[in-house]
């Protein structure tokens, strides 16, 4: 139902991000131009190690910065360019939604101070290869996910 395109250059900030982390989870925002019928492309992602309240705190701090930043550069177009969802790596299991990431989406989804009308989960991780693969879901507020596909930049240029 949604096409997600990750250009080459969130591919290149996401394969750096999950070699640093290693086995630890990583993860942070998306925010994404609307270009077509349900396509998507991630403009700005922000990465944060997960777990801890610290880190959890920063994670805001640094994703509000962030936004605003992102808002001011792209003229408050709100229609076109906007907060898309959430990513995170699963480094030692496969990277489909766990229940918890099911329970927070839902939350995000249906938080009226949040205002989205959906929002995408991308969870990635490295293949044996070193290649990023991962999957891509939209949740509604009235419950439930969507599976969506991942349009990956080019990766052998990096
Ligand atoms: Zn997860």
């Amino acid at each position: 139902m949604l096409n997600l395109i990750l250009p080459p250059e969130v591919v290149n900030t996401l394969l750096v991000a999950l070699r640093k982390a290693d086995k630890c989870e990583v993860g942070g925002i998306l925010m994404a131009e609307h270009i077509g019928p349900n396509e998507f492309k991630v403009s700005e992602i922000t990465v944060h190690r997960l777990g801890g309240i610290a880190s959890f705190i920063r994670r805001i701090e640094d994703a509000i910065g962030k936004l605003r930043f992102f808002f001011n550069r792209t003229d408050h177009d709100y229609r076109r360019f906007n907060y898309l969802g959430e990513w995170h790596s699963h480094p030692l299991f496969e990277p489909f939604p766990s229940t918890t990431d099911d329970m927070s989406m839902l939350q995000i989804v249906q938080d009226e101070s949040v205002g989205a009308n959906f929002a995408v989960l991308l969870i990635v991780k490295l293949n044996p290869n070193g290649q990023l693969v991962g999957s891509a879901h939209t949740y509604l507020p009235k419950g439930g996910r969507a599976r969506s596909t991942i349009i990956f930049g080019d990766q052998n240029s990096i």
